[in-house]
């Protein structure tokens, strides 16, 4: 476990063929730790010739690796699965070092990347083509799927297990070798994770790590041996990734940002909800693609929505993650960061948004800590509720009636994720139909996609055609080959040849 262990000082290296090697490149960034701001790692910011590296390591394994019989394929997924859980803790607070979430987040994020894991282990089963026997006469007809070769994953910092674990068990278990960029903010965990892989058996060279930002990216994104890109991270990048991607030839799912809307109607139960809303808000600093961060109050239930949620807040602890303690809530990734997300509170609060909560106030000696903020009464127009801001501030609007909403939802570029309170079958139902997002919770905070379902982000939150988990992962990380087959029974008659397939209609 050398990597793991010297990695809170070293730079990074990379994984090709199997074995960790020193990245070319010449530039480095710093990986900190967000509870104390100090920096725990470097990471080479690499591009063409690392990645050429690797991809030439992954095309080299690809063909004995698309041979090997797909159950032990998924047999090193199993073991996979013993070893992430073997070491469930030890990543989770890796994860909690490079990102800050708290502890409790952090294990909950390993869990939900393990659950792929679980979905990768069964996909023996749900690999099969079709038969049809008969179709013309004496032709049967089978498909069957194949592995596509190289394929490659970039994943954003805000879930540095999960996130990637959404990507390579499918694609490798469907026969495919794979190449990961990790954010350059995170990187550590999918190290340690790309060590459990080796110690399950996978063979050298069909799993690679690469390092860096843009040139790295972008030298994924030409490479010529590269068949398929699957990104998750912002908006702006998801759909440069695309574009620039299938203009390569490649096959590219690519997941962008959020803007997650929260409908309460005025017969939700309150103080369930407004738990509820507090956790999806607030849970991981508000750094999720499926945060609650918009609030739509329906008629009365405004007033007792905010002042129940403004003082239940603001008793929220918040502070370093990585101590004994186990605070509410974390740091942001980065000062950075922190400094975009607390420019998105004073503009709200410039173009007339009323201040319930004001996280500013919180003053920490280190670390990038902001606290919970919350913007009641914003309006539609207000950036605040038309961007995404990643942070731990939930904007409120509110509406008269529940078209109101819906109407809202319509005009928000993003489709992510939206959720309804109420005890109502009727609103929820007409929610649930109407509301333009393709991952819908009724009376479930964070409606995020189990490893078993699609996650299937609308509009400007995705690019592409099949989403990451699910049947549909499966369909992307493979191509299907249809074969006709006839024939001729042992006693035929037919004396001369003739297509029966092609035989016109008497
Ligand atoms: P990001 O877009 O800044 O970075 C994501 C990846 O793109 C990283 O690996 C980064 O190195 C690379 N990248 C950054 N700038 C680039 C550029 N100019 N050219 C090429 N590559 C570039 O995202 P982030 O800040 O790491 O993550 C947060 C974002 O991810 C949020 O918008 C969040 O909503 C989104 N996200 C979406 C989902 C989803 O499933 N829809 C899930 C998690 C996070």
């Amino acid at each position: 476990m050398a990597v793991a262990q010297n990695q809170a000082v070293n730079t990074c290296k990379l994984l090709v063929g199997g074995e960790w090697i020193q990245s070319s490149a010449t530039e480095f960034s710093d990986v900190f730790n967000p509870s104390t701001g100090q920096v725990i790692a470097k990471v080479p910011l690499g591009g063409e010739a690392d990645v050429d590296r690797a991809v030439q390591a992954a095309q080299k394994a690809f063909p004995a690796w698309a041979d090997t019989p797909i159950v032990e394929r998924a047999r090193v997924m199993f073991r996979y699965k013993a070893l992430l859980e073997s070491r469930y803790e030890e990543l989770s607070r890796i994860v909690t070092r490079e990102h800050g979430k708290t502890l409790p987040e952090a294990r909950a994020s390993v869990q939900r990347g393990i659950e792929v894991v679980e979905f990768a282990c069964g996909i023996p089963s749900l690999f099969s083509g079709e038969t049809l026997a008969n179709i013309a006469t004496n032709v049967d007809v089978e498909t069957v799927r194949h592995p596509l070769g190289v394929c490659a994953g970039i994943t954003p910092f805000n879930f540095p297990a999960m996130v990637p674990l959404w990507m390579y068990p499918v694609a490798i278990t469907c026969g495919n070798t794979f190449v990961l960029k990790p954010s350059e903010k995170v990187p550590l965990t999918s190290m340690l994770m790309a060590e459990l892989l080796l110690e399950a058996g996978l063979p050298k060279g069909v799993f690679s790590i690469v390092h860096g930002g843009k040139d790295c990216v972008n030298a994924i994104l030409t490479h010529p041996l590269i068949k398929a890109v699957s990104f998750v991270g912002s908006t702006q990048i998801a759909k440069y990734i695309y574009e620039k991607g299938t203009a390569n030839g490649k096959r590219v799912q690519s997941n962008g940002g959020a803007k997650n809307h929260i409908i309460i109607m005025p017969d939700a139960n309150m103080e369930q909800t407004v738990q509820a809303l507090q956790a999806a808000a607030f849970g991981c600093a508000g750094e999720r693609c499926m945060a609650g961060s918009l609030a739509i109050p329906v008629g009365e239930a405004a007033d007792e929505v905010v002042d129940r949620l403004v003082d239940s807040t603001s008793r929220m602890k918040v502070g370093p993650t990585d101590g004994e303690d186990v605070p509410d809530m974390g740091p942001l990734i980065s000062a950075e960061h922190l400094s975009k997300v607390k420019g998105y509170i004073d503009k709200g609060e410039s173009e007339g948004a009323n201040v319930a909560l004001d996280g500013r106030k919180l003053k920490l000696e280190k670390g990038f800590f902001l606290g919970p903020t919350i913007l009641d009464k914003a309006k539609a127009e207000m950036s605040v509720v038309r961007d995404e801001i990643f942070g731990p501030v939930l904007s409120v609007v509110r509406v008269k009636t529940i078209a109101d909403a819906i109407e809202l939802g319509k005009q928000c570029p993003y489709g992510n994720g939206a959720v309804i309170y109420t005890n109502d079958g009727g609103a929820a139902r007409e929610f649930k139909h109407r509301f333009n997002a393709g991952l819908i919770g009724i009376n479930v905070g964070v409606p995020a996609a189990m490893a078993w379902f699609p996650f299937t982000g609308w509009n400007a939150s995705f690019f592409g055609d099949l989403h990451m988990q699910g049947k549909e992962s499966i369909q992307f990380y493979t191509q299907q080959k249809m074969t006709m087959t006839r024939w001729f029974a042992p006693n035929a008659t037919e004396s001369k040849y003739s297509d029966p397939v092609w035989k016109a209609k008497q």
